[in-house]
C-alpha cells in the first residue's frame, strides 16, 4: 500500500480530549433524562474520567473512528469493554459522536421505542459494521492485507448503504442515508468509511500505541506524530511504565544483569 502524507487544515480539534469528554457526557446524561424507554443504558463515565470508561469517546477525530473505538480496549481481552449497547444507547451516540447531530437523537429514540423489534435488528446491522470494520482498520495501519471475510462484509455494507439512500437531484450529488433510523446511522457511516479509506487523510489514521487499547484516531499532528489516543490516558500510562522501570533498574542493577 503506498502511504502519502497530505497536508492537513488546522486541528480542529486539540489532542486532549478533557473538554469534548465532558460536554459528550453532559449531553449524554441529558439524552438519557429525556427519554422513557431505559431497558438499555450506556456505560456512565468512571469517577476517574478515563477516557476508556466514557461511554462516548470523541478521541478518534472522525465520526467511524469513534464508532470503531466504542469498543474499549480492544486489544486487551481481559478488559474489553462494549460502551454502547441496545438502540437506546447508540441513538444517545448518534447524538454525540455520530455524523446525523443531536437534532436527530429524540427521532431515533421514537423511532426505537416504536418499533423495537426493527430497533433491535438495525443495532445488530450496526455492530455487524462495526465487527467488519475494525480488522479493516488494522490492516490499514498494519500495511498488511485486510481479512477476506471481513473486506466481503465491509463492501456489503457500503453497497446496501447507497441501495437504501436517497438520492436527491441536487449538486454537488450526496447519497443521503435517513437520519432518523438507525439503518440511516449504518449507511452514513458506511458511506463515510468509504470517503475516509478513498480519502486524502488515509495515512493519517492510527492505531493507539498503548498497551491493549487499539483505539484509532485520525493524526492531525503537524508532524504525524501522535501516538496516543489520548496523551493523558494511554501517554500518561506509558510515561508511569517507563518510569517505573527505569527507577527498578537504577535501584537494582543486578536484577537487570540477570534479566
Ligand atoms: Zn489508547
Amino acid at each position: 500500500m503506498t502511504k502519502q502524507r497530505p497536508a492537513l487544515p488546522a486541528p480542529a480539534v486539540p489532542e486532549s480530549t478533557a473538554a469534548p469528554e465532558s460536554t459528550s457526557a453532559r449531553k449524554n446524561t441529558a439524552a438519557r433524562e429525556n427519554t422513557s424507554a431505559r431497558e438499555n443504558t450506556a456505560v456512565p463515565a468512571d469517577p476517574g474520567g478515563s477516557v476508556h470508561a466514557s461511554a462516548v469517546s470523541l478521541v478518534g477525530g472522525h465520526p467511524v473512528l469513534d464508532f470503531a473505538n466504542t469498543v474499549a480496549w480492544r486489544l486487551d481481552p481481559a478488559r474489553t469493554a462494549d460502551r454502547v449497547q441496545g438502540p437506546e444507547a447508540w441513538a444517545r451516540w448518534a447524538a454525540t459522536a455520530g455524523p446525523a447531530g443531536q437534532e436527530h437523537a429524540e427521532t431515533l429514540l421514537r423511532a426505537a421505542a416504536a418499533d423495537p423489534a426493527r430497533a433491535e435488528a438495525a443495532t445488530a446491522a450496526l455492530v455487524d459494521l462495526r465487527t467488519a470494520l475494525l480488522p479493516v482498520l488494522d490492516a490499514l495501519v498494519d500495511d498488511a492485507q485486510p481479512p477476506a471475510a471481513q473486506w466481503e462484509a465491509l463492501r456489503g455494507h457500503l453497497a446496501r448503504a447507497r441501495q437504501d439512500s436517497a438520492l436527491p437531484p441536487t449538486f454537488p450529488l450526496r447519497w443521503q442515508p435517513d437520519p432518523d433510523r438507525l439503518d440511516g446511522l449504518r449507511h452514513e457511516l458506511a458511506l463515510r468509511t468509504e470517503e475516509l479509506l478513498g480519502g486524502d487523510n488515509l495515512d493519517r489514521v492510527r492505531r493507539c500505541e498503548g498497551a491493549g487499547c487499539g483505539w484509532f484516531f485520525l493524526d492531525r499532528s503537524r508532524n504525524a506524530t501522535r501516538r496516543w489516543c489520548s496523551a493523558g490516558d494511554c501517554g500518561n500510562r506509558d510515561r508511569a511504565r517507563r518510569h517505573y522501570a527505569r527507577t527498578r533498574r537504577e535501584a537494582s542493577p543486578a536484577a537487570q544483569a540477570q534479566a
